[in-house]
């Protein structure tokens, strides 16, 4: 069978030469005679894998000399407990705004260690929107935004300027979608598997002047200052997941970076979102103002269409476009390895069965 074009939010598609390298490399990694599955995490070999990693993903985002950057395990939603134990230090308080499904969790979970003033939510119009915030409570440890809305199919239009407090963003599905200054952040977090690789891994950067002061109790695999002070090694990490991530940070970089990535993302997404405002059969969900380039939602208002549709789609081959579970409709996630092709050939498909079903 061919390759479907995967809509998948995640785990989601790889750049298909990321998957080759990977299968070349499989049995024998660059002379070594062994798998990197296979390697001691703590030899040369691999600390060469590892630090090209993270040298890639530097000049990749632009990051700044005085931010560290952690490979770590947990997922997202681990951190939504270790973001409350590393910096609700100072007053145990944080801001959280609420703007779809994931960071009401990151909030609940952070209600567990102290005080957590929810400043603003989207929830009165289903997370259609992400709210504007231009006050912030004085004295918040941090301000916590979920940056792009994996769910939902929304994104920030501005980066909330929070002034001393720090910012510390979930990135998890709009990480490498776009350039963005990471110096506007404290901390950003995100799962790999959506726009980075491999489930397993997760990607922590954090300025390094909010270390060394974590919360007493909090357990040592959470504890981003012992990581920061290890590599990332305090104990295996997740070494297959940050190799190939590290081979799509090398093709980011070879196809142009991210300036160049977010022409081909707005690209793509405005092929997909022009169609839903000329369509008589679907259209999109989010707010004008906030659409995701990553994740596009869009529902027939009948859900019984909305099967049917996803039916015939996946049958065509354009697999996994049905809506997180939570909302229905559909939901087509269009991340960096989703090629322009994918899209436009959906939209085809979408304008014949919306003739043939009209
Ligand atoms: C997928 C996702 C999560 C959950 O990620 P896990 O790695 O499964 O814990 C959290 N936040 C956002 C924005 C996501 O897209």
């Amino acid at each position: 069978m061919e390759r479907v074009y995967n809509f998948s939010a995640g785990p989601s598609m790889l750049p298909l030469s990321v998957l080759e390298t990977a299968a070349k490399e499989m049995t024998n990694y660059n002379g070594s005679g062994m798998s990197v599955m296979e390697m001691s995490h703590r030899s040369p070999v691999y600390q060469a894998i590892i630090d090209s990693a993270e040298s890639d993903l530097r000049k990749l985002m632009n990051i700044p000399d005085n931010y560290k950057v952690l490979f770590l395990q947990g997922g997202a939603t681990q951190q939504f407990a270790a973001i409350p134990l590393n910096f609700m230090n100072k007053n145990g308080k944080a801001d959280y705004i609420v703007s779809g499904q994931f960071s009401k969790k990151a909030a609940d979970e952070a209600m567990k260690f102290g005080e957590v003033n929810v400043i603003a939510s989207s929830k009165d119009r289903n997370f259609c929107y992400v709210p504007k915030v231009e006050e912030f409570s004085p004295d918040a440890d941090y301000v916590h935004i979920c940056y792009n809305n994996t769910i939902f199919g929304t994104v920030y239009d501005y980066i909330p300027e929070t002034g001393d407090i720090p910012l510390v963003a979930d990135m998890s599905s709009g990480i490498l979608s776009r350039p963005i200054d990471v110096s506007k952040f404290g901390v950003i977090y995100a799962g790999a598997q959506k726009n980075m690789g491999p489930s397993g891994l997760t990607v922590v950067i954090v300025r390094e002047d909010l270390l060394g002061n974590p919360r007493e109790n909090i357990p040592v695999m959470l504890n981003y200052t012992v990581q920061a002070e290890n590599g990332s090694m305090y104990n295996t990490p997740p070494c297959y997941s940050i190799y190939v991530a590290g081979l799509v940070f090398k093709w980011l970089l070879e196809t142009g970076g991210l300036e160049e990535r977010e022409k081909i993302n707005v690209k793509k997404a405005n092929i997909l979102y022009d169609y839903l405002d000329s369509s008589a059969l679907f259209s999109a969900t989010a707010d004008k103002a906030n659409r995701s380039l990553m994740n596009v939602c869009f529902v027939t208002g009948d859900a019984d269409k909305d099967k049917a549709f996803c039916s015939a789609a996946s049958k065509a081959g354009f697999v996994n476009l049905k809506g997180h579970r939570s909302v229905g409709g559909m939901r087509a996630s269009i991340y960096n390895a989703m090629p322009v092709e994918g899209v436009e050939k959906l939209v085809e498909f979408m304008k014949e069965y919306e003739k043939e079903n009209a």
